[in-house]
């Protein structure tokens, strides 16, 4: 067995443990992904909702994705992190922000999504999986 998968916002007021392994590792790269950090992409850790323990309590902002699915952001109200994302059509899925972990180091992306949109200033490891959008 693995360690927990221990992280949360800047502050410290949100905390996640999630035992399990993630089942998706991304750099993401559609419009609300730019939007919401700020930068070209954003990169996550998708791992089973059923292994996550959350702490504090996030802000929420619902927003429709670039694929037309529903996704619930939560983010820190005090600090302003994004933390993690929920999926309304796709509720068994818990996906964080992987600088969010303690240890980012952890992360180990092997895909690109949502290329399509992506900046030539955003440059990613070209040894990854490239999707132009969502993998269905
Ligand atoms: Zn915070
Ligand atoms: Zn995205």
């Amino acid at each position: 067995m693995s360690d927990v998968y221990a992280g949360g916002c800047a502050c410290g007021a949100i905390r996640y443990e999630i035992s399990g392994e993630p089942i998706f590792q991304n750099h993401c790269q559609c419009l609300d992904c730019q939007h919401k950090s700020g930068t070209g992409h954003g990169s996550y850790m998708t791992f089973p909702r059923a292994g996550v323990k959350l702490n504090g309590k996030a802000t929420h902002w619902d927003i429709v994705a670039d694929s037309g699915n529903p996704k619930t952001r939560a983010f820190c109200p005090t600090c302003g992190s994004p933390v993690y994302i929920t999926f309304s059509a796709m509720p068994e899925n818990f996906a964080i922000h992987a600088a969010s972990l303690d240890d980012p180091s952890r992360f180990k992306p092997h895909a690109v999504t949502y290329t399509m949109r992506g900046h030539a200033w955003d440059t990613l490891n070209p040894a990854l999986t490239m999707f132009e959008k969502m993998p269905g």
